[in-house]
């Protein structure tokens, strides 16, 4: 049997736990008394020998669940077990509850049993369970929050329009959406997490989604493996059914990469027109712009293009030296085609005439239309200058004395040139100072160029006065006839009075028309002019030559008064005259433009009775079949091919062939011009039928016409007068 000290001896080992020994049991003796306590035993309840000997083994037992206790190990130790372990509180000395576990080990000794129990504080591992049972409790309630946010976040992200993947470091997917499926590889289900960059690459490339990927498939994936690898992306995807995703790749602090497209198709489409709309916009711009500097006819520089040409090229010519020539340009009878012709035509003209210029200028010269007809060239020359301005003025009124043809019919529009450069000219003034040249060009009989010289410029501002002053003077019908005697070959007398207008200007005096008839075509009067000339000769000449046989009187008749309404009136009041009434209109205005206005006009006014002449004839271009269709009554023969018949026998010979030439057509012939005795006779030889001409009389007042041909008729008419 064993001893007490035996028994003590065993559980020495046991040192931590709690032990106490009571002599019989709690079955045997519910009494049972403590024989014995360890030193953890007072450290784990805090009573001490003295305190727990003598006691019953159960006084730790904390009361509330002694019951409970006794109900779960008495039925085992009446069982006859040995060996019993059970759980339950104990209670300290402090009053402090103890989750302890209880071993009693029974032990048989002589003469009853002892019993023996262990106590282990389970507080410790009880709070341990507690909190493991509290972090199971978390745990699963995280996991369902995990569960339920991954959830939320799988919504989400399928509720994503475009797609949405998380890749990790390794490049394996984590978690995707529905779009990624459907919009990057035309699946319906998802790609499984864990899934490669490189095969989902490749599902990607052959889904025939990209466009970028069509045909090079493995080529796209392998660049887009990269891209993606390399990262961050932000790129624009475009695919074959025509949607544009912006992919953008972000790397997060754990190495995972999340990658996201958006769907800016509409964003594309907008940007796009907005993009076209700018670019329409800057294509109105330029054509604004161009339409701001440039004529819309011809399409060569306006105004203000040639203004700031001037301005850029005067910039040079500070900084450099060297010198700025202004070429003004003026078609001589553009006017005229356009009226007889109609716009269309002058339109085409001008085009003809812009094209004709751009193939004479220089490169670096500078072409605009400035006006109607008007043209200016601007050309900058340093000292080492390929062409002189002068070349290029002549070479433009050269290339317009050919006709311009359009539609087959050719118009000859003839041109003046004005030169101003900045050697005589500031550049302020230049392109004043090249009109100026070009006014003086024409006034000198235009089809020429001519340089600016400071003499044209009082000349210029004369021109200016006096326009004002002709207009007051039409009013004050201050413009006259006087007359110019016309000669019978044969017998010497007078056939014939040439009306020609003279100014009488209060100030200036008498004025010839090469003074002012220019001015009167600019201010377009000419016509006005021509009908004060016709009435008020008309009236003095029916007066002077009621009672003699009266000799022919003729008008020189300007295109604009041909064509109006008053000439068809003049022509009838012409009856009134007892002589012939005829008018006189120039080569150019008469055979040249030969059109059906024209034509009908001509026919009209030969029908009231009115004789028609060709003035200045062989100074123009008129054509014998031309000279055929109009048949005209006369030809004047112009005085620049009269002047030399007495010392150029060629002179005499081209004045006998319009001579003989008009005789075949039945066309009577004037010469204009005979200055001299000489002249006289050759043209008689010739066969010419009229002469007109200083030889005979300069043009004079009807009076003093009337006092040296018809002198007793004009002593009758003083007398009677
Ligand atoms: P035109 O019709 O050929 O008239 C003849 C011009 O020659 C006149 O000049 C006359 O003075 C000038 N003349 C005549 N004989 C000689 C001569 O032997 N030698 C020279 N060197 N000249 C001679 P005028 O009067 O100065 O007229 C010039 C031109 O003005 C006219 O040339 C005519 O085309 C135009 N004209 C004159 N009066 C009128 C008019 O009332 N209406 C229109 N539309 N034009 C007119
Ligand atoms: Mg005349
Ligand atoms: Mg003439």
């Amino acid at each position: 049997m064993t001893t007490l000290d035996e028994i003590l001896a065993s559980f020495a080992s046991l040192a931590g736990d709690a032990i106490v020994i009571g002599y019989r049991d709690l079955v045997e003796d519910p009494e049972a008394k403590v024989l014995w306590i360890n030193e953890a035993y007072t450290d784990l309840f805090g009573y001490d020998q003295a305190e727990a000997i003598g006691y019953g083994v159960s006084m730790v037992n904390d009361p509330a669940h002694y019951q409970d206790f006794l109900a779960s190990v008495v039925p085992r130790i009446e069982a006859g077990g040995r060996h019993i372990s059970a759980e339950t509180y104990c209670r300290t000395k402090q009053g402090k509850s103890v989750w302890t576990s209880i071993r009693i080990f029974l032990i048989p000794v002589e003469g009853g049993r002892y019993s023996a129990a262990i106590y282990r504080d389970l507080n410790a591992l009880k709070q341990r369970e507690d909190a493991a049972e509290a972090a199971l409790q978390e745990r699963d309630q995280a996991i369902r929050e995990v569960e339920l946010s991954q959830d939320r976040l799988l919504t989400a992200l399928n509720g994503l329009e475009g797609p949405f993947a998380i890749w990790d470091k390794d490049w394996r997917l984590v978690v995707s959406n529905q779009s990624f499926a459907k919009s990057l590889m035309n699946r319906k289900d998802m790609l499984a997490p864990g899934t490669s960059l490189e095969d989902f690459l490749n599902l990607a490339a052959n889904s025939g989604l990209f466009e970028d990927a069509v045909g090079r498939e493995d080529k796209w994936a392998a660049a887009s493996a990269d891209a993606l690898r390399a990262g961050p992306i932000r790129d624009i995807t475009r695919f074959t059914n025509g949607h544009v995703h912006q992919a953008i790749s972000h790397r997060t602090p754990i190495g995972d990469t999340l990658v996201i497209g958006t769907d800016i198709t509409e964003l594309e489409s907008a940007r796009l027109s907005r993009e076209s709309y700018a670019q329409q916009l800057e294509e109105a711009h330029k054509i604004a712009q161009h339409h701001a500097y440039h004529d819309s006819l011809t399409g060569l520089g306006n105004r203000r293009f040639l203004n700031e040409e001037l301005a850029r090229l005067s910039d040079i010519l500070r900084r450099e030296g060297g010198r700025i020539t202004a070429l003004h340009v003026d078609l001589d009878r553009f006017k005229q085609i356009n009226d007889t012709r109609g716009h269309a035509v002058g339109d085409a003209v001008l085009c003809r005439v812009g094209d004709a210029l751009q193939s004479l200028v220089l490169e670096t010269d500078t072409l605009a239309r400035t006006g109607g007809d008007e043209f200016v060239i601007l050309r900058y020359s340093d000292e080492t200058q390929d062409q002189p301005p002068r070349e290029l003025a002549d070479a433009i009124v050269a290339a317009f004395w050919r006709p311009v043809t359009i539609d087959g019919v050719e118009h000859r529009v003839g041109a003046s040139v004005g030169i101003a450069s900045t050697d005589v000219s500031d550049v302020s003034d230049l392109l004043t100072d090249s009109d100026i040249a070009l006014y003086k060009a024409k006034s000198l009989g235009r089809g020429r160029a001519r340089r600016f010289d400071k003499s044209d410029f009082l000349e210029m501002a004369e021109m200016k006065t006096l326009s004002d002053d002709l207009l007051r003077a039409l009013d004050a019908r201050e413009i006259v006839p006087f007359y110019q005697v016309q000669i019978d070959a044969q017998t010497g007398r007078p056939v014939g009075l040439e009306a020609l207008a003279r100014w009488r200007h209060p100030k200036r005096g008498l004025m010839t028309p090469d003074r002012f008839l220019s001015i009167a075509e600019d201010l377009e009067v000419v016509d006005r002019i021509d009908q004060l000339v016709f009435e008020a000769a008309l009236r003095e000449c029916i007066d002077a030559f009621a009672n003699i046989p009266a000799p022919s009187l003729s008008f020189n008749i300007s295109h604009k008064r041909l064509m109006s309404r008053g000439v068809l009136t003049a022509a009838r009041q012409a009856t009134e005259y007892p002589g012939r009434v005829a008018f006189e209109l120039l080569e150019s205005i008469f055979l040249d433009d030969q059109d059906e206005a024209t034509s009908l006009q001509l026919d009209a006014l030969r029908d009231a009775g009115v004789g028609l002449e060709v003035d200045d004839f062989g100074s123009g271009h008129a054509s014998i079949i031309a000279l055929e269709n109009v048949a005209p009554d006369r030809l004047k023969i112009d005085r620049r091919l009269i002047a030399p018949i007495n010392t150029s026998s060629r002179s005499a010979g081209m004045v006998r062939a319009i001579i003989d030439l008009a005789s075949a057509l039945d066309i009577k012939v004037t010469a204009e011009g005979v200055e001299t005795e000489d002249h006289a006779n050759i043209l008689r030889a010739l066969g010419c039928g009229r002469f007109q001409g200083y030889h005979f009389g300069r043009p004079e007042p009807l009076s003093d016409v009337l006092q040296i041909w018809w002198p007793e008729h004009a002593r009758r008419v003083a007398s009677t007068g």
